[in-house]
């Protein structure tokens, strides 16, 4: 008798060891839900924040930038950042120490914005970094930027999201090559809704088109959070899986600030899951 309650006890500490360790790997690996209360799931929301660089070896990085990494984090929420490539050649020791521990730290992914975000002329009329430009001027933009990365940051940067400036296409059909044939290249963050040139090259399999919906942004102009338009925008979507946010966390003072916290808490109360684009993308291939 006392050797099957001895038995009964071991399994049960058994059972319970592997429930906890379970639910241990559920935490490590799965994103947590921002509001799960009621077990309701809203859109996944992946937050886009472009403009990431400093101008000098010795600038320090923007306190916009600690202020929103330090936001998400204590959130425990996910969002994902742009770097303009080029700021890495200054060797800016803080710089980079500062992109490689927040990207250590997980809840930050860091995506490929350009390697100079300039625009450029041709004629006297203006283009931006990726359009208009040869396929080889493109795609050596994307390798020598990879090469930055990798040898000032340590990682690559599997996103791509194509900086604007001017009025006009932000890519063309050099970029879309390009971005098919550097390897390290796999998601890209659509600038437009998904058009013929994103599905093809979605169906080619290498690379994930993730694409906007116009109507829900986190700003209406840039630099400009706007929560009402977003509410608006949110409500003519039910249904939807994912929404790629764009922001532009640099140019937020204390009033924008505020406005951009109001739309995450408000995304929150709709249940949304916010996740880095890798993290959706590896969700998407589970399905
Ligand atoms: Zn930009």
């Amino acid at each position: 008798m006392r050797h099957w309650i001895l038995l009964v006890w071991l399994l049960a500490c058994a059972d319970a060891r592997a429930a906890e360790e379970k639910s241990a790997e559920a935490k490590t690996t799965e994103p947590k839900f921002s509001a799960d209360k009621t077990g309701e799931k809203g859109p996944v929301i992946i937050l886009k924040l472009d403009d990431v660089n400093v101008k000098t070896k010795t600038a320090a990085i923007n306190g916009a930038w600690t202020r929103v990494v330090d936001y998400i984090e204590g959130k425990k929420l996910k969002a994902s950042l742009g770097i303009i490539c080029n700021s890495l050649e200054l060797d800016n020791e803080g710089y980079a120490k500062w992109i490689k521990d927040v990207q250590k730290r997980g809840a930050i992914e860091f995506w490929f914005h350009g390697y100079d975000h300039a625009v450029h002329t041709d004629d006297g009329k203006p283009y931006n970094e990726f359009n208009h430009r040869s396929y080889e001027e493109q795609k050596d933009r994307f390798v020598k930027s990879q090469k930055l990365a990798q040898e000032k940051l340590g990682f690559a940067l599997p996103g791509f999201g194509p900086p604007g400036g001017v009025y006009s296409a932000s890519f063309d059909e050099n970029t879309v090559k390009a971005m098919s044939d550097v390897p390290e290249m796999k998601i890209w963050l659509y600038p437009t809704p998904l058009d013929e040139a994103g599905k093809k090259l979605n169906e080619q399999g290498k690379v994930v088109v993730l694409e906007r919906v116009w109507d829900v942004n986190l700003e209406s102009k840039v630099g400009m959070p706007d929560l009402k338009k977003l509410m608006e925008g949110f409500a003519k979507h039910p249904g939807r899986e994912y929404f790629v946010l764009q922001g532009h966390a640099a140019q937020w003072d204390k009033d924008r600030w505020e406005e951009f916290t109001k739309i995450v808490e408000f995304l929150e109360s709709k249940h949304c899951l916010f996740m880095t684009p890798s993290e959706y993308v590896a969700s998407m291939a589970k399905k």
